[in-house]
């Protein structure tokens, strides 16, 4: 299996050479020269699977250059129940990512068990060990450098929290997150876990993180690595529970599912197109915004049109506030048919802060199941009420926005609703506190090993927001 980027001017690498990095040379993603296929025996193969077991199924048809034994050991040192605990009640810990039922064809998958409540521990997770791996087997070692306003980060940090060969250095814009989101990335004591908390916004700190990297000669020499959202081990790791959530529902290879993905980068949902891509018998992928809509102006439009930073709401789904989705340009590879100088040509316009306009191909979308809408402050407090009423179930805000927009969904396509709809549940309300507390007139539960957390000590730098002084700083710790 060899990886090829989506602007096609770059080398067709294996799995493990592209895995400690971003994009690709020529500015393009990694995708893999063509899907791996399931039949139907496979399928029927899979249900009953483990989570592992299903995991090491899916991930082994791609990655080819790491031995299967090592591959299976390290998924299952990845996806045990100790590490995803944090279940409803009536769910088992040992599904990983267990459903719920609230309604007739309606159902949560709940991806957020992990340690930091939300999905993104899925795919961090296994990067983690992906990472220590193939470091140790080199004999390499990697110094990370991030920026994050919350979800990311602290999912990075517990995925890499002593792990051999590999430094985190993760900037965050100080006094600008939640304080249980702080405390969450701040109380981590490990060695090998710097909390940098810059005097700035966010944007600061990704300014930071770019001007870095574009030092080529210093980013050799430290061997600075990222784990952002464009990584394709962690697209990969993502597919997975697609497959678990239509086996958990389904009784045989016939049936169709559709799911609601509360999306940003694009990432969650393009695991998805990939596992329909893959034969997955998924009916609609149902693409769920805030605010921040340009996804869905895409998908009723078929104009692309990013907005800058400056013009990017910031609303109560927090980890959704992206306007310019970086994964977005995998799935358009496949919609022009993987014609790369027709991918180049788009993103010559987008890399110039332009739109792009392919309304030609909205047919075509349609075969791919896609279909969108967003959400707003006002439905999500309505959706977390009502569902509360209706299901005695607390959801929080990106969920609710994926709930609102599958439910308006089925009220325009009311044929569909004959589909089971699988609700993305991309995190945990008890990180949520202020939404929530505005939504229901009280806080969320809190997982009980996380009760005051707040108290606890925290390791972090304050730091001006100056290149120059992260650089000085990761040279000294290093
Ligand atoms: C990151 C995130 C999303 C968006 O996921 P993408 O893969 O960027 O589309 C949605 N909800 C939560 C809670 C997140 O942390």
């Amino acid at each position: 299996m060899k990886y090829i980027s989506t602007r096609g001017q770059s080398p067709a690498l294996q799995f493990s050479e592209i895995l400690l990095g971003g994009l690709a040379p020529d500015g393009g993603l990694y995708l893999p020269e063509t899907y791996p296929q399931i039949t139907d025996a496979d399928l029927t193969a899979m249900r009953g699977m483990s989570y592992p077991d299903l995991a090491f199924a899916i991930l082994s048809r791609f990655v080819d250059d790491i031995p299967a034994a090592d591959l299976k050991t390290i998924i299952d040192k990845t996806y045990r129940p100790e590490v995803y605990g944090f279940t409803r009640k009536g769910q088992n810990a040992a599904d990983i990512t267990p459903t719920l039922k609230l309604d007739e064809n309606l159902y949560l998958l709940s991806l957020s068990n992990g340690p930091t409540l939300a999905f993104k521990d899925m795919a961090m997770q296994l990067l983690g060990n992906l990472f220590e791996y193939v470091l140790t087997k080199t004999g390499k070692t990697t110094n990370i450098l991030g920026a994050t306003s919350g979800d990311t980060g602290s999912a990075a940090e517990y995925a890499m929290r002593g792990k051999k060969g590999i430094r985190v250095f993760m900037l965050s814009p100080h006094k600008k997150m939640s304080r249980f989101q702080t405390a969450q990335m701040f109380s981590l004591q490990d060695d090998n876990i710097y909390n940098i908390a810059v005097e700035g916004v966010f944007d600061d700190c990704q300014d930071m993180v770019k001007a870095v990297s574009n030092d080529a000669a210093f980013k050799a020499e430290y061997k600075i690595g990222a784990v952002n959202s464009i990584n394709w081990g962690r697209i990969v790791a993502q597919v997975v529970y697609y497959f678990k959530g239509y086996l958990a529902v389904t009784q045989n290879n016939a049936q169709k599912v559709s799911f609601a993905v509360p999306s940003g980068n694009f990432g969650n949902v393009c695991a998805g197109h990939i596992a329909r891509m893959m034969g997955l018998p998924i009916d609609k992928l149902v693409v769920a915004t805030n605010e921040n809509d340009v996804l869905d102006e895409f998908f009723k439009t078929g104009v692309y049109r990013p907005r800058g930073s400056a013009n990017t709401y910031h609303t109560s789904s927090p980890s959704m506030d992206i306007s310019k989705a970086s994964n977005f340009e995998r799935f358009v590879f496949d919609l022009v048919g993987r014609d790369a100088a027709k991918v180049r040509e788009l993103w010559r316009s987008v890399d110039n802060g332009g739109a792009f306009d392919i309304k030609h191909l909205m047919p075509k979308l349609a075969d791919y199941g896609f279909v969108s809408g967003s959400s707003n402050h006002a439905n999500r407090m309505q959706t977390i009420r009502e569902t509360k009423a209706k299901y005695d179930v607390v959801i929080d805000t990106h969920t609710a926005d994926g709930l609102k927009v599958a439910l308006g969904y089925f009220n325009q396509n009311q044929a569909d609703k004959n589909t089971p709809m699988i609700v993305l549940e991309t995190a945990l309300p008890a990180k949520f506190e202020d939404a929530i507390t505005e939504a229901l007139g009280h806080a969320p539960e809190r997982p009980t090993s996380l009760e005051g957390i707040e108290d606890l000590p925290q390791k972090f730098t304050v730091m001006k927001a100056d290149a120059g002084v992260i650089k000085d700083f990761i040279a000294k710790n290093t």
